[in-house]
């Protein structure tokens, strides 16, 4: 069953949904009536309960097995198993749920049992997470920033040899939905000697794409950049939350800390390779000058078609805008075809040390922007670090974000002769500091 023959599915809301069509069957961790989390597979409208499916039978041989490994909540178990435990569930759920399966009666008998409403169930963290590491792969982001602090020299000389990145904080990574409360800490007033204490005034969102990783490496051994793509389980979107006038103070010289940790929101469905494999292009060519990458970050496969056709959208939606009933204001639209490195290199890199990463690891891929104006991935480069405010349909004018604003990141993946596919949201409101 090849993913282009498979056009409908008797789900109707599946069929031309923005993100959930059939092609695409996304896992997630839900909940719903107040049950224990539970494993999920988002189709249109619904959530697929894969525990309650593998109780009615639904699974056997290779797919049981991939199935049996989502029980309890957490997704890393699925993520440790693989390509092969991926594929064989994915197989077995286009069989149930392609339009004409002989088992639609038997699925749609159990109703509400096996495919709960997405609106009636809360969505958790698809998995435990151990470890969380930002890179800094969009160029576009890195060279705009760059030249708000050195016009003439906006990359440092590493960058195109070294996918950058920093250890991040896994404890308070939260799904999509999570009020994001305005953190505290030290600033340096523009024009002062010393550092005051209280709420960041410039508040600022970061567009990424998440990267779930799936079987690990054993501390000591590298991940080789060719087997490197089948060490990745999913996608996600991923907002890195950023205290801007927090970072100008505290990033040197160790980078950020407490401007980046008090909060970073996913989107909560895992959106796997195979579901994104129509949407893979070639990375890139490098311009003209720039360096090849060292041997251990380069494989011709992964050049070949190791990128991503994904396009990026972010939304801001303010108190007076709901008020209003105004429609969200677009900030960003940019693209994953701005990001340096790809995600099989990020693998390579990050274990080229002998450093071990395990199943349910997260990776931010760094900021997103493109190089126009309406492309940029942060209020930071959109106002150009507040120097030149947005204007909103409301009449309200936005540096950086204020107390009740609502930041949305939307993913949209398409292509001719396939089925679009989405990453469904990731929402974050800002709430007052407390
Ligand atoms: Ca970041």
């Amino acid at each position: 069953m090849t993913q282009t023959s498979i056009t409908r599915s008797w789900v109707a809301s599946a069929n031309g949904h923005t993100d959930f069509p059939l092609q695409n069957l996304p896992l997630g961790v839900f909940s719903v009536n107040g049950s224990a989390p539970r494993s999920g597979v988002a189709i249109g409208e619904h959530v697929f309960d894969l525990e309650a499916a593998l109780d009615a039978g639904l699974f056997d041989g290779a797919a049981r097995t991939a199935v049996e490994a989502t029980r309890g909540g957490q997704l890393n178990a699925f993520f440790e198993l693989g390509r092969e435990a991926r594929v064989a569930m994915r197989e077995r759920l286009l069989e149930l749920f392609v339009e004409g399966s002989t088992l639609h009666g038997k699925i749609e008998a159990q109703g509400a049992r096996l495919l709960p409403l997405a609106a009636n169930c809360v969505m958790h963290l698809p998995a435990k997470i151990n470890d969380y590491t930002d890179f800094y792969v969009g160029i576009e982001h890195a060279q705009n920033v760059g030249k708000l602090f050195r016009p003439d020299n906006p990359l440092l000389p590493n960058y195109k040899y070294v996918p950058i990145g920093y250890h991040g904080r896994a404890s308070t990574i939260r799904p999509s939905g999570t009020d994001v409360r305005r953190p505290k800490g030290q600033t340096l007033p523009a024009g002062q000697a010393e550092p005051t204490f209280g709420p960041c005034a410039r508040l600022d969102y970061e567009l990424e794409l998440g990267i779930w990783i799936g079987q690990g490496n054993d501390m000591g051994d590298a991940i080789p950049i060719g087997d490197a793509a089948d060490h990745i389980a999913g996608f996600c979107l991923l907002n890195d939350w950023s205290a801007r006038d927090i970072q100008a103070w505290e990033y040197q010289p160790l980078g950020p800390f407490l401007s980046k940790s008090f909060i970073t929101s996913i989107s909560p469905w895992v959106v796997t390779a195979e579901a994104l494999q129509p949407f893979r292009r070639a990375q890139p060519a490098r311009p003209e000058g720039d360096p090849q990458p060292l041997p251990y970050l380069f494989d011709q496969r992964d050049q070949a078609g190791g990128a991503f056709d994904i396009e990026l959208e972010v939304l801001l939606l303010t108190e007076t805008m709901r008020e209003q009933n105004l429609p969200a204001h677009r900030l960003t639209l940019s693209n994953t075809k701005h990001m340096y490195w790809t995600v099989a290199q990020m693998v390579a890199h990050h274990s080229v040390n002998g450093c071990q990463l395990q199943a349910g690891d997260l990776f931010g891929s760094g900021t997103l922007s493109g190089p126009q104006s309406g492309q940029f991935g942060s209020l930071l480069e959109i106002t150009e670090g507040g120097k030149k405010p947005i204007e909103l349909a409301s009449g309200e004018v936005r540096k950086f974000l204020e107390d009740g604003d609502e930041i949305i990141l939307r993913a949209r993946c398409s292509r001719d002769g396939f089925a679009s596919i989405g990453f469904g949201e990731c929402r974050g409101k800002v709430v007052p500091t407390r």
